[in-house]
């Protein structure tokens, strides 16, 4: 059912030029995940040149990274995370889309969340995080990151919490206490925890021992 409604969105979002990226995008690039088991919807920026290139979202390098701090986490990306971005289709050079593309764009990404109905939705980076939250001039997405709120969709309100963008984390190596990497780990045990707390893995202990112990396991992009 849910597949089914999305693929009419899809559809219409494989037409659509109603801002100025869909003359420059080679795919549109719509969403990755399971639609049916989905528990969070994770919103990223926009598409870069591998995702314009292949159609779907986080593919290139900071996709990877992001994929194995889901995994390490305990957090499926095929089963329990359907990934989108705030527009569909790739801005030039990679840069970040303008407020206009994000509102022309909105429609999909609010009918995808309204079709996934998801228990919470996860905003990788600013970009995500300033489409759905004002910040005053104090909120930096380091102070913000980590934070459960509630944001409304379309007038219906979800749980959400922001994350570091993987891109950021690329730049940034280490795993020491405090280190962004080491922040993105902490963030995503806790929304594995509060999130997928009936799903069949493992729940995730978030003391700081048993975080150090799991840094090995990710690779360092
Ligand atoms: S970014 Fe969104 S609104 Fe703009 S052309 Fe692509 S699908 Fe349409």
């Amino acid at each position: 059912m849910k597949k089914d409604c999305l693929e009419i969105v899809r559809g219409k979002c494989e037409k659509c030029h109603a801002c100025a990226l869909g003359s420059t995008r080679n795919n549109i690039v719509f969403s990755d995940g399971n639609p049916s088991t989905a528990k969070i919807v994770l919103i990223g920026e926009a598409p870069g040149e591998t995702e314009d290139m292949t159609g779907t979202p986080f593919v290139g390098r900071a996709g990877k990274l992001l994929t194995e701090f889901l995994a390490e986490a305990g957090i499926s990306r095929q089963e329990d995370v359907y990934i989108i971005n705030t527009v569909k289709c790739r801005p030039p050079e990679n840069r970040v889309p303008t407020d206009d593309e994000k509102s022309a764009c909105r429609k999909f990404l609010e009918a995808q969340i309204d079709i996934i109905n998801p228990r919470a939705i996860v905003l990788c980076g600013a970009t995500a995080l300033k489409s759905f939250v004002e910040l005053d001039k104090k909120q930096t997405i380091s102070k913000v990151r980590g934070q459960w709120m509630n944001v409304s969709v379309d007038g219906k309100e979800y749980r959400a919490i922001t994350i570091f963008h993987p891109s950021y984390l690329l730049r940034n190596h280490s795993m020491e206490e405090g280190s962004p990497r080491r922040l993105m780990q902490e963030d995503l045990r806790n929304i594995k925890n509060e999130v997928l707390y009936d799903v069949n893995h493992d729940s995730i202990d978030i003391s700081s021992d048993n975080i150090f112990a799991g840094e090995k396991q990710l690779s360092l992009v």
